[in-house]
């Protein structure tokens, strides 16, 4: 899968990109990454990619053409990508959209910065996402985002093939509790399930935890989760649990 990303900062990826799983699945060759540079595609003699906003106002408005030349670049090399704009205005990300996007064969993710591009910009991607109702000061840490929860999605980024099925969100639900050694640590314990050596309890007691997690901390999720037979019965005994 490839990323490519347009930016004003491109020194901003080199060491994110540069460490554990993303490094590896690059040089498995898995993922590829095509940082570029927008002001390379600024024609002007001060390679100017912002200006002040037409109707007055404070800050600098990102221009079009730098970006559309950088665009024509990257689709003349690589063929047309699917295009992300990075902006607070976006659909806000979530695991289902990255689930989605991880199945696309080249990500073009767009960053922003001062007040923004120029509205024009919309007409020339396919979609706009936001990380969250809060303001960054520029797209490249919104991208990196993208870029660390869709590339783990990628088959064979991450080594355990399984190792991210039963994660929160996977299915609308949060991650069951997870202990390591030791089985008591002052004076608090694992759960004696968890040590019983009984796969059919154990998996009964994670799923049950998974749901009662997700309905005291995000009750919103629980509207899109779809239970089977045995989590309706699990459901009952956690309302029980929470009644008395
Ligand atoms: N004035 C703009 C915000 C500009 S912030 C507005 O009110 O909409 C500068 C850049 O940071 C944006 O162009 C965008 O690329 C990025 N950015 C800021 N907040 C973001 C968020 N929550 N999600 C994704 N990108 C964001």
């Amino acid at each position: 899968m490839i990323f490519t990303v347009l930016t004003l900062f491109p020194k901003f990826f080199e060491s994110p990109l540069n460490e554990s799983i993303i490094k590896k699945a690059t040089d498995n060759k898995i993922l590829r990454f095509n940082i570029v540079n927008i002001r390379d595609f600024a024609h002007d003699t001060h390679k100017t990619c912002d200006d002040t906003p037409y109707g007055g106002g404070p800050g600098m408005v990102m221009k079009i053409e730098p970006l559309y030349n950088a665009m024509n670049h990257v689709e003349s090399n690589l063929g047309r990508p699917y295009y992300i704009l990075m902006t607070p205005q976006g659909r806000v990300f979530s695991q289902h959209t990255a689930s989605r996007l991880a199945k696309k064969p080249h990500l073009c993710l767009i960053c922003g910065r001062y007040e923004g591009i120029d509205e024009r910009i919309i007409d020339l991607v396919d979609e706009e996402i936001s990380i969250g109702d809060y303001i960054l000061s520029g797209g490249e840490v919104s991208a990196l985002v993208l870029i660390d929860s869709i590339s783990r999605l990628v088959p064979g980024v991450l080594g355990n093939k399984e190792s991210h099925v039963k994660e929160s969100l996977e299915e609308s639900l949060l991650e069951y509790p997870q202990y390591t050694r030791p089985e008591v640590f002052m004076g608090m314990e694992v759960p004696s399930v968890l040590l019983s050596g009984n796969h059919e309890e154990i998996r009964r007691w994670r799923r049950r935890e998974s749901i009662r997690k997700t309905i005291i901390r995000r009750p919103d999720l629980m509207e899109r989760f779809q239970p089977n037979k045995e989590d309706e019965v699990l459901i009952r005994e956690i309302m029980e649990g929470l009644s008395e």
